[in-house]
């Protein structure tokens, strides 16, 4: 199993960091979690057009999370041969996303099969809206979902994607929970959003300091990581955006609470799990 951070920034714009997204990619599966800024800039730079993509999990709703899902859907339309449905799974209100997304590109679904005449249908997302404790397949993966913890922002989920004897978890947003402890028992991998809450509470900003409340710190993924025995903690979604030259530093942090391999870096920066 291979895991690629395909987007590694947070809402604030960065120009080497696209909008958070990863990659999932096993026995032939490939698995989008999370539709952040510029997600196909970076999906075609791993090899992958959207037509590939097996299915696509949304941890939430959050704008940075989903803010190229229609790039996405568009894509996997019309570069689709033939008709190919889009396997979305997400939290409840996942569907109500989905509608009010396909209303924005009605025109231009309009545009598009008014002008080739083998596109004889519309974009077709399937969205299947995911409950804490469901487990469910993707060809030859075994996905389960749990409830994190990003409140106020309700309802968020976390998955574990199994594949011949490989598991990775996608943590979304949030806090320590236990679901997430639940989801990360034994996990070979998993893949954590955080923040530097010593350099957030440096920002003289009131709407920066929200923030502080519903993510994970850098010491707590790794604190959950050590928890869960995992094999390898992957960090992403940097706040702030990660300088160059400072990833030691970021993993110094994690490593104080975490004695496995840890994975932090540029858009890009992929694992091999096992
Ligand atoms: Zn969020
Ligand atoms: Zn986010």
């Amino acid at each position: 199993m291979r895991v690629t951070l395909l987007g590694t920034g947070s809402p604030i714009p960065h120009p080497a960091r696209a909008g958070s997204s990863t990659l999932v990619s096993a026995e032939g599966l490939t698995l989008l979690a999370d539709c952040g800024r510029g997600v196909l800039l970076r999906l075609t730079a791993a090899g992958v057009l959207p037509p590939m993509l097996n299915a696509v999990f949304l941890t939430h709703l959050h704008s940075d999370h989903i803010c190229d899902l229609n790039d996405v859907v568009t894509t996997h339309w019309i570069m689709s041969p033939g008709p190919n449905p889009l396997r979305l799974y997400g939290p409840p209100g996942t569907q109500e996303v989905v509608d009010g997304m396909m209303a924005m590109l009605a025109p231009d679904v309009r545009y598009r099969m008014d002008h080739h005449a083998d596109l004889t249908y519309a974009p077709d997302v399937q969205v299947t809206e995911v409950q804490p404790g469901q487990v469910f397949t993707v060809g030859s993966a075994t996905v389960r979902v749990a409830a994190t913890d990003h409140r106020p922002v309700e309802p968020t989920v976390a998955f574990r994607v199994e594949v011949g004897g490989a598991s990775v978890v996608l943590g979304g947003d949030g806090v320590p929970c236990a679901g997430l402890d639940e989801l990360c028992a034994g996990a070979s991998a998993y893949v954590q959003t955080v923040l530097r809450d010593d350099m957030v509470k440096a920002v003289p900003s009131q709407r920066f300091q929200d923030v502080l409340d519903y993510h994970s710190t850098v010491e707590q993924a790794a604190r959950t990581a050590a928890r869960g025995g995992v094999g390898t903690l992957v960090l992403t979604h940097y706040i702030p955006g990660l300088p160059p030259g400072q990833e030691d530093e970021w993993r110094a942090l994690a490593a104080a609470h975490f004695s496995g391999p840890i994975v932090l870096g540029d858009d890009l920066t992929s694992v091999e799990i096992s």
